[in-house]
């Protein structure tokens, strides 16, 4: 679609999404109230800004149902989000919300080139996680053969991929590398025994050089995918074959990216806090929602053809930022330098610890791979040495680093957890 057409369906979209939480939802129309916008004030595009930001405090704070704008009789489906601390984020869905949800995320797989000839091995974790039960709902919707394998048993799920002759995986790319390991461990040879070509992977930050693990290892074509529980879970955002940012569902979630700071909007190509509007959904929309996720936007016309704004990959939070000794590090850019690093695994592990009345210390464990532990003691040092100085050279401050035993770092079957704050267990 032309952008001019595009922005006019958002703009009607966006009118039909304010309205309806003015009249259903108190805490919106106290919002709108208190910004001094009525719904009939929005008359372009750039008037989004007028809205009101909502929080994920905001939906604690209206914990389980005050978003609704439905009666609870017309949701038919009610996912939540691991939240790590407290209460967790509510996903509610009405029919319509499930069938547009299945529409989004059958664009997931055409990006990819997935069609109704593909056998789509699902390893995303399904229950109250959005990600299995949405690949599964798009999946179904492009005519795929889907396989619900669900996360864990990965000895299992090496075995169903080759004896089912799986085509596509998607997972979290942490989860991807798993079951990369189990296979060699099984002496299943990938590239021989396995037909995957493309896999799908999102639900956690992954950089480039992840993805050129997970190519090789897995030999397969590997697409970033993005959503979120608030929006409508996998499905917003996804890479079509030319891997150049992820094609935003833009008629269903308005994009934006702002200075986290000062909520003022940030140009496109600058690195901004990404914000979304939904303009479709119908059991809980949310106005200009802060996702904390730092990213680039871009509306230039992609190779591909498409004309929905593009993200970047995900850049880090603006909440996961760690402050060490007053230097600001990204975790982001400690898994860059450890993979660019020769002989180690993309398995590591992020300890940050304040022992008492010294300063902050950053501490990065890395595994090393069998062929490097094999050759000993002093090449394992020498790895060592080197990460500790490319990694103090990157990040401005030196960690500490530990290049360990292959296999000694905890696997995970879902989002990994790479990053141990010992200052946040109360010191
Ligand atoms: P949840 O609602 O629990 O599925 O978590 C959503 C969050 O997961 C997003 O706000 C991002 O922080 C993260 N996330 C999802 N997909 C990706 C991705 N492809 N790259 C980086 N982070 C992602
Ligand atoms: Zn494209």
């Amino acid at each position: 679609m032309p952008r001019a057409e595009l922005e006019q369906l958002q703009l009607g979209r966006l009118r039909t999404t304010v309205e309806l939480v003015c009249n259903q939802v108190p805490f919106y129309r106290q919002a709108l109230d208190a910004a001094g916008v009525r719904p009939q004030d929005l008359r372009s595009l750039h008037d989004l800004q007028r809205l009101p930001l909502t929080t994920k405090q905001d939906l604690r704070a209206n914990y389980p149902f005050g978003l609704l704008t439905v009666p609870l009789d017309a949701i038919v489906r009610l996912h939540a989000s691991s939240g790590t601390t407290g209460k967790p984020t509510v996903g509610p869905y009405t029919a319509r919300d499930l069938a547009n949800w299945g529409e989004v995320m059958a664009r997931v797989y055409a990006a990819a080139g997935v069609t109704g000839q593909d056998i789509v091995h699902n390893a995303y974790g399904y229950g109250l996680f959005t990600g299995g039960l949405g690949f599964h709902l798009g999946a179904e919707r492009v005519g795929a053969a889907i396989v619900p394998a669900s996360g864990g048993l990965s000895k299992r799920q090496v075995m169903l991929m080759e004896d089912f002759g799986a085509t596509v995986l998607t997972c979290t790319p942490s989860y991807s590398l798993v079951l990369a390991e189990t296979a060699q461990e099984l002496g299943v040879d990938i590239r021989t025994r396995l037909r995957l070509r493309a896999g799908i992977f999102g639900a956690e930050p992954w950089t480039e050089a992840m993805r050129q693990e997970i190519e090789a290892k897995l030999n397969l074509e590997a697409f970033d995918t993005f959503g979120l529980t608030e929006m409508i879970g996998p499905g917003v955002a996804s890479e079509c074959i030319r891997h150049d940012g992820m094609h935003i569902a833009e008629d269903h979630f308005l994009p934006e990216a702002i200075d986290p700071d000062s909520g003022a909007p940030v140009p496109d190509g600058e690195v901004g806090e990404l914000v979304f509007t939904t303009i479709t959904r119908e059991g809980q929309p949310l106005l200009r929602y802060r996702t904390r996720d730092r990213i680039r936007l871009t509306r230039e016309p992609c190779a591909c053809g498409r004309t929905m704004a593009r993200m970047s990959k995900v850049l880090g939070r603006t909440d996961d930022m760690l402050i060490i000794r007053g230097v600001n590090v990204y975790p982001f850019n400690i898994e860059s330098v450890v993979l660019k690093v020769p002989g180690l695994e993309p398995h590591y592990l992020i300890l940050v610890d304040r022992p008492k009345d010294q300063l902050d210390e950053l501490e990065v464990w890395v595994e090393a791979s069998a062929e490097l532990w094999q050759r000993g003691e002093y090449q394992v040092r020498e790895t060592e040495q080197k990460l500790h100085k490319d990694l103090a050279d990157t990040l401005g401050i030196a960690p500490r680093v530990r290049v360990r035993e292959p296999h000694s770092i905890q696997r995970s079957e879902g989002k990994a957890r790479r990053i141990i704050d010992k200052r946040e267990l109360g010191s």
